[in-house]
């Protein structure tokens, strides 16, 4: 029956997703009615109108966060998906907020994390509302807008809603991912050299977000004289042809400045980027510039967390990984942040005071974020139900999965993420040219149809 109602309505459907991706919902500077900026706010406003057209229930929590319903019991079930957006970055082939589709795929940023999802779970409940279906509980679709930074929005949502039943959040990839690791991201904090003969680093930073690895570095350095500047200019042109950087120096009497670029990825999957972080690190180790010794030390922090004494793995979630998503001189105070995905069988107190005993003392290391692992039960009903579901749509035998990911999920009981990306896809979530295949977000609107009628019907 949805599979009809999606080939009768498919132009439809595949237009109010453009819409929405064209929307540029990056988190932004507090606006009335939308504290995490205007972009986020029209997201959820659109969503939320685009419901009420087809006579579903809505509400939006101050802009904070909003839902859709459909069912009328006081318990319920939710799909937890996200409208915000991390920042377009550099080097796409399209605009990213255009939603261009070629060859059948839209792309666009959050095309697949997460707002072509969150599309695809709200036609599913317009699909069973149309058709007609009466599940045995509510189902009610929640919208967050500040996923890629702080959560901040679901704190909000359970300060003033019950807590559901379970529920799913179509924000990873299927099968579903029953365990995901723990997330901490730590702050060290290094003086800089004062009176040093050095060269001196005037300016430095790099990264914008903790959860992305970092395309872009840049540095400006006075070396206390023009001759000097020369000089240290030919030394790093010749580092950069050794380390094989894409970095661009330019001199002004006494100062060079640096430009490193690197690749974007998901802080969770680091090892598929280039971090422009690390590469600066490596370039000024050298010697020549001030705080070498510390040059020296960052540009040892490898993905594997080795230089940190943090390394692990565990046989459900794998391998800790680390990345150093962000950096900047303020003060007279370097600051770096590392992103880490540890094991479910590590924790977080461990992880923080390991890291000191291996940093100078002088180096101040601080818990900037945490998250703890989740792991449901992959026995549990939710993980049976929702891989029925996927059964009936892949010919595979695929099982459930584990993430170094974070998802909402973490945020209810009996949750786990399912979908949307299909196994063996690649949606380029947080990196340039992010898309989504147009037919993969039609056949999630079946998929989480009958996801969300299961788990309504047996939670
Ligand atoms: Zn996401």
């Amino acid at each position: 029956m949805v599979n009809q109602f999606v080939q009768e309505r498919r132009e439809q459907m595949i237009s109010s997703l453009q819409e929405l991706l064209r929307i540029e919902s990056t988190k932004g500077h507090p606006v009335p009615g939308g504290p995490f900026g205007e972009g986020p706010a029209k997201a959820l406003t659109y969503m939320l109108s685009f419901a009420e057209s087809w006579g579903l229930r809505t509400k939006n929590l101050d802009g904070y966060c909003g839902y859709v319903e459909y069912g009328d019991t006081d318990e319920y079930i939710a799909v937890l998906s996200h409208l915000d957006v991390v920042p377009a970055g550099d080097g796409w082939t399209y605009p990213p907020f255009d939603a261009t589709i070629v060859n059948g795929k839209v792309y666009a940023r959050g095309a697949i994390d997460d707002k072509g999802p969150a599309m695809s779970t709200l036609w599913s409940l317009i699909a069973l509302k149309e058709l007609g279906v009466k599940p045995k509980r509510k189902i009610r679709l929640i919208f967050g807008l500040d996923e890629e930074s702080e959560w901040k929005c679901m704190d909000y949502y359970f300060r003033y809603e019950p807590k559901p039943l379970g529920g799913f959040t179509p924000d990873a990839h299927f099968p579903l991912i029953y365990a995901e690791k723990g997330l901490a991201t730590l702050r060290i904090e290094v003086p800089a050299d004062a009176e040093s003969m050095a060269a001196q680093v005037l300016q430095f930073s790099g990264g914008e977000r903790f959860n992305v690895v970092p395309d872009r570095a840049v540095a400006t350095i006075d070396c206390h004289s023009e001759t000097a500047a020369q000089e240290y200019g030919v030394k790093l042109r010749k580092a950069i042809r050794d380390l094989q950087l894409n970095a661009h120096i330019e001199l002004e009497e006494s100062r060079l400045s640096i430009v490193i670029e690197g690749k974007s990825a998901h802080a969770s999957r680091p090892e598929t980027g280039v971090n422009a972080i690390l590469r600066m690190a490596q370039l000024l180790s050298g010697g020549t510039v001030s705080n070498s010794s510390m040059w020296r030390t960052v540009s040892a922090w490898d993905v594997s967390g080795r230089a940190l004494g943090i390394d692990g793995a565990d046989e459900d979630t794998g391998p800790l990984t680390m990345a150093l998503t962000k950096a900047e001189l303020r003060e007279d105070v370097f600051q770096f942040f590392i992103n880490i995905r540890f094991p479910v069988t590590h924790n977080v107190e461990q992880i923080v005071e390991t890291a000191k005993t291996y940093l100078p003392d002088k180096w101040h290391v601080s818990l900037v974020e945490h998250l703890a692992p989740l792991r449901v039960d992959p026995d549990s009903p939710v993980v049976a139900e929702l891989m029925k579901v996927y059964r009936s749509f892949f010919d595979d035998d695929l099982g459930p999965e584990t993430t170094g990911g974070a998802t909402y999920a973490r945020t209810i009981p009996n949750a786990v993420a399912f979908g949307a990306l299909f196994p063996g896809k690649s949606g380029l979530a947080h990196e340039p040219d992010e898309y989504w295949e147009l037919d993969d977000y039609l056949t999630c609107i079946e998929i989480y149809a009958e996801a969300m009628t299961r788990l309504a019907n047996s939670l």
